[in-house]
């Protein structure tokens, strides 16, 4: 199976690995997919991925299409004592002005029997240069590395000359650059969270420089030419501009989302509950909801919690409780709290849409909107912060929930 489009190819790869990674599944099980679909997509004759343990061993830690004993020759590769391509890349060293190397400083060649400095090591000893002795002529190693940290390697052969364009080995690259980021967080082994929140941290980062760029260009174009515009080109114009709006919500949120990542030790305070929520009630716009009533109850209690973590996990729960208030004329919400032997169950209570059945668990999963709440702005993430802000606080979250009828958002606080 060939398919051309590359970059989107790219996309479906790390898409999968992404579900992958955040079922769960370990590391070798994830490399195992990944050398399956890179050689249905690349149509190639094998693929293989080595990774370099502590002793500098560079095992094929997943493959397919290699025979046997080619594996058994070459698994027991070290780079403290072997001379081959593999451990130049596995080791990050390549030479950028050498046409055999791309700026991400993956080796490739789509000649492997002509190339004359393997075949000069081989004959001095210095090389071992199985791969040449196995006759493959399309080949490249793709470092799998993260910033200046360096994994190991994606290898891809064929028989055939020029198979391996440059388009296929960026579209390598693309998969080895996400498999690097797992690399780096499963390393990172307890400290997970705190390296996911840096992570992130850097991703948004990073967009929000384009991202402000885009706007600014496009709402430029939109001041200089929108007299003489072709109404069509406006309005694409016009959602350019939306879509990057959108997006740069989007990386705000994801910002909050680290914010509550790998923190468990922040600091508490004393809070009385029910003047927090009253302040926090005036500070929210309600615009838009002329008939909303909201009730706070009388009585709620002094409790310790970050204070920063409380205004955002009840901000969030109060103004999805307005906004998924559905087209009713006469919304409520009403905010209060049960009082239990070693804990307090704070609970947001709306007359709104509600969820359904089969929503109910997933509504707390990252970026997880249900069907109702299409054409309702929002990013799927305010939810998930709630539940990691609880659970960092040694409390659980949970809602109660009836389609048409309304929910009621739950959540517990240590006494
Ligand atoms: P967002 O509101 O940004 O989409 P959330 O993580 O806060 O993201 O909520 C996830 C999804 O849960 C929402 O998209 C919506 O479908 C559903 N949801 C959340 N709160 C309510 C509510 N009070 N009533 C009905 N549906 C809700």
């Amino acid at each position: 199976m060939v398919r051309d489009d590359y970059e989107n190819n790219g996309n479906i790869i790390n898409s999968r690995l992404i579900e992958l990674f955040n079922e769960g599944r370990d590391i070798q099980s994830i490399l195992g997919e990944t050398v399956k679909l890179l050689r249905e997509y690349l149509d190639c004759e094998a693929v293989g991925i080595r990774v370099m343990d502590e002793l500098g061993n560079i095992p094929y830690q997943a493959h397919t299409g290699f025979a046997d004993h080619f594996i058994a020759k070459e698994s027991p590769l070290c780079i403290r004592r072997d001379r081959c391509a593999c451990i130049d890349i596995s080791k990050g060293q390549y030479d950028p002005t050498s046409p055999h190397f791309t700026p991400y400083g993956s080796f490739h060649t789509n000649n492997l029997q002509s190339l004359g400095f393997i075949r000069d090591g081989m004959a001095d000893g210095s090389y071992r240069g199985e791969c040449v002795l196995w006759g493959w002529e399309s080949f490249t190693l793709v470092p799998v590395k993260f910033g200046l940290r360096y994994y190991g390697l994606i290898h891809v052969v064929d028989n055939e000359k020029d198979k391996l364009t440059l388009g296929r080995i960026r579209f390598v690259e693309n998969i080895a650059g996400q498999l690097g980021l797992y690399m780096q967080i499963v390393a990172a082994g307890e400290d997970k969270e705190k390296e996911l929140s840096f992570l992130v941290k850097r991703i948004m980062h990073d967009m929000k420089q384009p991202l402000s760029s885009i706007l600014m260009f496009a709402e430029l174009i939109n001041e200089e030419y929108s007299q003489d515009m072709d109404p069509e080109l406006a309005g694409l114009l016009k959602r350019i501009v939306s879509n990057a709006g959108y997006m740069d919500k989007l990386v705000s949120s994801l910002g909050a989302f680290s914010d509550t990542l790998g923190r468990p030790d922040v600091q508490k305070d004393d809070i009385d509950l029910g003047v927090f929520v009253n302040e926090l009630i005036n500070d929210m716009s309600m615009q838009g909801y002329p008939g909303l009533k909201i009730t706070v109850d009388d009585n709620l209690p002094i409790i310790r919690y970050p204070s920063l973590y409380l205004r955002r996990l009840l901000s969030n729960l109060i103004s999805n409780a307005i906004k998924y208030s559905s087209d009713n004329s006469a919304p409520r919400v009403e905010i209060g709290c049960e009082e239990k032997n070693t804990y307090y169950q704070i609970f947001v209570s709306d007359n709104g849409m509600g969820i359904k059945d089969a929503d109910v668990e997933q509504v707390f999963l990252p970026f997880y909107r249900t069907s109702s709440a299409k054409g309702i702005p929002g990013s799927g993430l305010g939810l998930s912060i709630c539940k990691k802000i609880v659970e960092s606080c040694g409390g659980n979250i949970w809602v109660y929930s009836q389609e048409g009828e309304g929910s009621t958002f739950y959540f517990t606080v240590p006494k």
